[in-house]
């Protein structure tokens, strides 16, 4: 027991025992003992108005200066006060320094409610997005960026999702958008300028695309002189083995400058919108069975099996480049005596392609790497048999374009199985 709550039970009993003495002196115990838990009660109450006065006030009047139990109680109250005010002063202080180092940043960040609508901004998400300070907190976002992709992505907020996006408000800017969840319902939506990213990417794309170009012609010339030289009798026999070689390069380097044309018009094309078409798979991957099986170097039973009629929509050519690589593929990886199965099913989720093999196999962790320009698990090998190594590249840049994704299943020394999985709604039904 402390010392205030003893100092308040002394004073009670205190006051008791002169009730009582007073009421034996006056021969009414009683009545005295009565009159004085009154008094006490009133007592009590008075100070209760006090403290509860001073409560209200907050820090408008000083404390009370009350008895007993009551005067640690205030006391007690203004520790807490003071840590509290301690503490607020802490808070004030971290959301200035963190206003200050968000306005700072380069980045636009953006927090927004579940109902998409804008509680706070940094300066630099102002200036991107052409938000004015007071006025446009508490508006929804999709009114300052008006785009289908950008109301698809906040309202899709998949996540991990990324939106690049030319410049609403500066022509000639590229930005690139994160949404990220936090807190319960609130979204930070984070913008990064990648104008530097995008012209970097796009000076790529052009050298690569002018230097393929380029090159054509000079290999055009050097094969037609490497023909006419092979075909020369006057030459010295001697020469046959060379030429032999320089051709088969000349052959490759050719093969390689075509795929990578084909690489860059792909690129070229990502952002425009495609023409597409109803494609009759089944006749498309008959086409390109008959060819395969009329082709050199087959040594496997290659099959196709139709469990679905239905067609798809999109570029016949582009399909045709990429089912024709995963055949080319299956053919050359598997040793003479394998099997290979190009197989076309469909249903509610979708359509999938596959093409399965009884041959060499890839380690699974070379599978997430097999789409990467100039990737072979085995170069001696891959070259040897023609790879190009850019084969898979064409196959998932034209499965991106028809929103569809390659899945590769694979066991070394057993085969592999390579699946373009079409979206339900690229499926037209026969
Ligand atoms: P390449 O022109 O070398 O075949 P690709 O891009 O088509 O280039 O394939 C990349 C690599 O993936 C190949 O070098 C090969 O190692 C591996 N690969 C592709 N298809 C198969 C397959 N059906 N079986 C085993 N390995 C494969």
């Amino acid at each position: 027991m402390d010392k205030a709550t003893i100092r308040s039970l002394t004073r009670f009993f205190t006051l008791l025992a002169v009730a009582v003495a007073v009421g034996l002196l006056q021969g009414d115990v009683e009545l005295y003992l009565l009159l004085a838990l009154c008094g006490y009660l009133l007592w009590h109450l008075w100070i209760l108005y006090r403290f509860e006065a001073w409560i209200k006030a907050g820090a408008k009047i000083d404390a009370p200066d009350l008895p007993a139990v009551w005067g640690e109680l205030v006391s007690y109250i203004i520790r807490l006060k003071q840590r509290s005010r301690e503490r607020k002063r802490r808070y004030k202080s971290l959301i200035k320094e963190f206003r200050k180092s968000s306005a700072a940043l380069p980045d636009g960040a953006v927090v927004l409610n579940d109902k998409n609508t804008i509680l706070w901004f940094n300066k630099a998400a102002g200036s991107m997005l052409g938000l004015k300070k007071a006025s446009d907190r508490g508006q929804q976002i999709m009114n300052f960026v008006r785009r289908p992709e950008f109301v698809d992505f906040v309202e899709q907020a998949r996540p991990g999702g990324r939106l690049t996006l030319a410049a609403p408000h500066q022509p000639g800017h590229h930005y690139s958008m994160e949404l990220v969840p936090y807190g319960s319902q609130q979204r930070l939506l984070l913008v990064k300028d990648i104008t530097r990213e995008v012209r970097v990417e796009s000076m790529r794309r052009d050298f690569v695309a002018n230097a393929s170009h380029e090159l054509r012609s000079p290999l055009t010339v050097l094969t037609g002189y490497l023909d006419a030289m092979a075909n020369d009798q006057s030459l010295d026999k001697e020469w046959g083995k060379p030429l032999k070689e320089m051709a088969t390069q000349a052959e490759r380097m050719t093969a390689i400058v075509d795929e990578m044309l084909v690489l860059s018009r792909l690129e070229a094309e990502e952002n425009n919108a495609l023409e597409m078409v109803d494609v009759d798979v089944p006749a498309l991957l008959e086409a390109i069975r008959a060819e395969a099986s009329a082709g050199p170097g087959i040594g496997s039973d290659l099959k196709l099996e139709l469990a679905s009629y239905a067609h798809l929509l999109g570029v016949e050519a582009d399909l045709r480049s990429a089912f024709n690589n995963l055949v080319e593929n299956a053919i050359k990886y598997t040793p003479a005596g394998g099997r290979v199965v190009m197989r076309w099913e469909a249903d509610a989720d979708g359509a999938r392609m596959s093409v399965s093999d009884t041959g060499v196999g890839v380690e699974a962790g070379d599978i997430p790497r097999l789409t990467e320009r100039f990737y072979r698990v085995d170069k001696g090998r891959g070259r040897d048999q023609g790879g190009v190594g850019l084969g898979l590249a064409i196959v998932k840049h034209v499965l991106q374009r028809h929103g569809a994704e390659l899945e590769i299943q694979s066991q070394p020394g057993e085969g592999s199985t390579f699946s373009c999985r079409f979206p339900a709604d690229r499926v037209l039904s026969s």
